[in-house]
């Protein structure tokens, strides 16, 4: 058991001195050592609210000492902060009004049996308030790779001691205090890495859906939708078209500038699509340089505007970086969905209209 008796390690406190600033107490280096206050962050216990199974070991502690104040204490660089505190503490207190602070370097309970006679303590504001407190007892929270994290302790207003028996116990509680900051840790983990699991989820599953080099839907994700979409609008009856979009001569774009400008040009257009389509309209990568897009709820002359303007928006914006300017076209066939045609004849439909564009010369819209 070890005792406050011991005053080998006195040195003048210093009420009232900056935090942060060292009081010269030897004290202060065991609490500011760099790899205690590590291993204290790393439970991340500080600031936390206060929760049942905490404050019911420090009522235990209580009872157990006959105490009226009981306190889960942790000493943080420039404070102590109460986990639970049970006799009207506040949530915390400056380091220079710790005695839990001397108890970091105990292996045994740290006991102070008359705090008003002790001069490391006799200044407190718990000593020295209108009805002072006046004996302490802590036992370390003591971590299993061996750090003091602070202190499960009790607080009495008169002068006493503990017998051995009870001093046992309150060790040992204070022991139930680290499992419980154990546990928390290992949860804490365990939810860290199911939040990493979800997001490794949600980044497959966006990357199963969309085109990596234009961002675009995939086909496979593409198709899932337009059957989805198209389910909806069988049921509703609303109006909607379908546009198939093919670049222009793009093997020559590929031929004379290189495959890299080649995938700048589908990014280009990729890009222009998600200006000129709305966000209700779906869109994706059919094929090579071959795009598709649904546009519910849209007549075919609403349609054919569509059209003209991704044509305008192509004529105006040239492939970036290629000396002399790149200007892409595109040839597309528009279908008014039919609610009644099988989706294979409608992009059978396309295709052919497609093919029309391309034979009448490109850079031109086909109806079905
Ligand atoms: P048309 O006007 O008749 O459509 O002629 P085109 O040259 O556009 O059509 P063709 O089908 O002959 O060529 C399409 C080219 O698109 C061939 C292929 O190498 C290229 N391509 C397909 N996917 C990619 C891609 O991801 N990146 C690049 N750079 N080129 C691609
Ligand atoms: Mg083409
Ligand atoms: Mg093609």
């Amino acid at each position: 058991m070890a005792d406050s008796t011991d005053f080998s390690i006195l040195s003048a406190a210093h009420p009232g001195h900056t935090p942060g600033e060292s009081t010269g107490d030897p004290a202060d280096a065991v609490v500011r050592d760099a790899a205690r206050l590590l291993a204290l962050q790393r439970y991340a216990i500080l600031d936390t609210p206060m929760e049942p199974a905490y404050d019911e070991l420090a009522r235990i502690a209580g009872h157990v000492c006959d105490a009226p104040v009981a306190l889960i204490s942790f000493v943080d660089r420039d404070r102590q902060w109460f986990k639970a505190a049970l006799g009207g503490m506040p949530a915390e207190t400056p380091l220079d009004q710790s005695v839990c602070r001397y108890a970091l370097r105990q292996t045994g309970v740290f006991v102070v049996p008359d705090l008003a006679q002790d001069p490391r303590f006799c200044h407190m504001h718990i000593v020295t308030q209108p009805h002072p407190l006046r004996f302490y007892a802590g036992a370390p929270l003591v971590t299993p790779d061996g750090y003091v994290l602070g202190t499960l302790c009790v607080l009495d207003h008169a002068p006493r001691t503990l017998s051995p028996a009870v001093l046992d116990m309150l060790s040992a509680l204070s022991r139930q205090v680290v499992r419980l900051l154990e546990l928390k840790r290992a949860n804490d983990r365990q939810g860290q890495m199911l939040l990493e699991l979800e997001e490794a989820r949600r980044q497959m599953a966006v990357l199963a859906h969309t085109d990596v080099l234009t961002g675009l839907a995939n086909r496979r994700s593409f198709t899932e939708r337009l059957r989805q979409e198209l389910a909806l609008l069988q049921r509703d009856g609303e109006p909607a078209c379908l546009l198939m979009m093919d670049i222009d001569h793009f093997k020559r774009v590929n031929d004379v500038h290189g495959h890299h400008v080649g995938d700048q040009a589908l990014q280009l257009f990729a890009a222009l699509c998600r200006d000129v389509f709305r966000a209700a309209d779906v869109v994706g990568r059919w094929g090579g340089e071959e795009f598709l897009a649904l546009l519910p709820g849209t007549r075919v002359e609403q349609a054919q505007a569509v059209a003209q303007r991704i044509h305008a928006a192509l004529a105006h914006q040239p492939v970036p970086g290629v000396e002399p300017p790149l200007v892409l076209t595109v040839s597309m066939g528009l279908a008014a969905f039919d609610p009644l045609r099988p989706l294979d004849l409608t992009l059978r439909a396309l295709d052919a209209a497609l093919y029309t564009a391309k034979r009448e010369g490109r850079n031109r819209t086909v109806l079905v």
